[in-house]
């Protein structure tokens, strides 16, 4: 499968690390809106949130678990933002479930 976070899971792309485990990678953005700015997903490919189920949705929680440690050890004492962009609709560009995490300044909202 062509899927490029499958392809940074499986270490086949580069890609600043800043979390891993034998179900959840976490890496730096490589456009990053925020000064911090990095992106959580399993590595089991699931396209996107509208593809969650019973069966697959485990991981979700195990990647809630492990933001705030990342979020802390990457100094956002302040607060951050989650974003999990779902579809052509919702701006999701990568076909593999992803959740941004962004934070090190203050976020407008609502988003455009
Ligand atoms: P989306 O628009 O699907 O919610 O977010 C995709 C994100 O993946 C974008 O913020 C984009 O900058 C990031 N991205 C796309 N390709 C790569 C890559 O090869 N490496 C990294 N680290 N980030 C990527
Ligand atoms: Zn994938």
């Amino acid at each position: 499968m062509d899927c490029i976070f499958c392809k940074i899971a499986n270490k086949e792309i580069p890609s600043q690390i800043v979390y891993e485990d034998d179900k959840v990678i976490a890496f730096k953005d490589l456009d990053p809106q925020a000064p911090v700015h990095f992106l959580v997903i399993p590595k089991e490919h699931i396209k996107s949130a509208d593809e969650l189920n019973a069966e697959n949705c485990a991981v979700i929680g195990r990647i809630f678990e492990v933001i705030p440690q990342i979020a802390k050890e990457l100094g956002l004492e302040n607060g951050y933002r989650i974003v999990n962009n779902c579809g052509e609709d919702g701006g999701q560009t990568v076909g593999h479930i992803h959740f941004h995490v962004l934070g090190g300044r203050l976020l407008a909202w609502p988003p455009g």
